[in-house]
């Protein structure tokens, strides 16, 4: 009888192991969402955002970039199997709602698709750099005219600077929002998110405080870029960041005369160009003052050590 007994509870063991395999395979494939303890699926815009995401959701989230590493987010145009894609998610991210034209069209479509996405401006809160409304051909001022440049962050268009990002005081605030998207789409893990983000957070506020120190002891004054990406970050460091190109214009001659004069002028070494973009009019400056051309990604899904590395690049030019 208790032979009898052992063998029935050993084949139970058995079928019981065999249940929750298939249980746990079956929650692997699932990718549906819900409260019972399944991902929270989170779409970005771009890769810088991932790491934000990852940081605050843990294992609890899978992030989703919509435009890929490489491309231009200005211009990028998903295909239509990345959208249905996102259309799954839980929560769309926005860089800022506005900035970039993809985002709102993606925005209206995924929630057509999906009408419980809850999409999120990652940016809300952070004051954003406004650009002066210039008409698209503008004479640029006289050479060295640095004022004009300077304030020119290349957007023809007068709206505000879209890249926030690339500032550490900025991302913290964008911490805070993808928190608390996060925290109510997936209540039952708030403390985790809270722990998660605060975490993040220290660890961009050191950053941010390292930056501030070397630019304090090592100021470049003016940085020459390709691309009109970098404003938050001269303006949380107190310099000047001078764009050859407008956003997907390449300069014309007149500006590179004109640039090239003003990199005279200041004692430039480097013209900093962006893998994104091309980089023929940082090569013609730099060939004329007889520098170099060193190339710095605002786009990196590395987001910390990158910013840590711009900053370290910015410094020593
Ligand atoms: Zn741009």
């Amino acid at each position: 009888m208790q032979k009898m007994n052992q063998k029935i509870s050993a084949t139970l063991c058995i079928i019981f192991a065999m249940l929750a395999a298939l249980l746990a395979a079956a929650g692997c494939i699932d990718t549906e969402r819900g409260d019972q303890g399944e991902e929270i699926l989170v779409a970005v815009t771009l890769p810088p955002q991932e790491e934000m995401v990852r940081e605050i959701g843990g294992d609890r989230v899978n992030v989703f970039v919509l435009v890929p590493p490489g491309s231009d987010p200005h211009t990028y145009e998903p295909r239509p199997a990345i959208v249905e894609q996102a259309a799954r998610a839980d929560i769309y991210l926005t860089v800022g709602t506005g900035l970039f034209p993809v985002e709102d069209v993606l925005a209206s479509r995924l929630k057509t698709m999906n009408p419980d996405l809850d999409v999120v401006d990652s940016s809300r809160g952070i004051s954003y750099l406004v650009e002066p409304d210039e008409p698209d051909d503008d004479d640029h001022a006289a050479p060295g005219s640095l004022v004009n440049h300077a304030e020119t962050s290349g957007h023809s268009h007068g709206g505000p600077d879209p890249h926030v990002w690339l500032s550490l005081r900025n991302a913290a605030v964008m911490a805070g929002n993808i928190r608390d998207a996060l925290i109510r789409a997936d209540p039952g893990y708030a403390e985790v998110y809270h722990a998660n983000h605060d975490r993040y957070t220290a660890r961009i506020r050191d950053l941010d405080q390292n930056i501030t120190a070397a630019f304090s002891r090592d100021n470049p004054g003016i940085i020459l870029v390709t691309h009109p990406a970098w404003g938050y970050f001269a303006r949380d460091y107190g310099f000047t960041v001078v764009s050859i190109g407008q956003e997907g214009k390449e300069p014309t001659a007149k500006d590179l005369e004109s640039l090239i004069l003003l990199a005279r002028e200041h004692g430039i070494r480097v013209v900093f160009a962006e893998a994104q973009e091309s980089t023929r009019g940082a090569e013609t400056i730099a060939r004329e003052i007889g520098g170099t051309v060193m190339v710095i990604d605002p786009l990196s899904p590395d987001y910390l050590v990158n910013m840590e590395k711009v900053a370290a690049a910015f410094a020593g030019a």
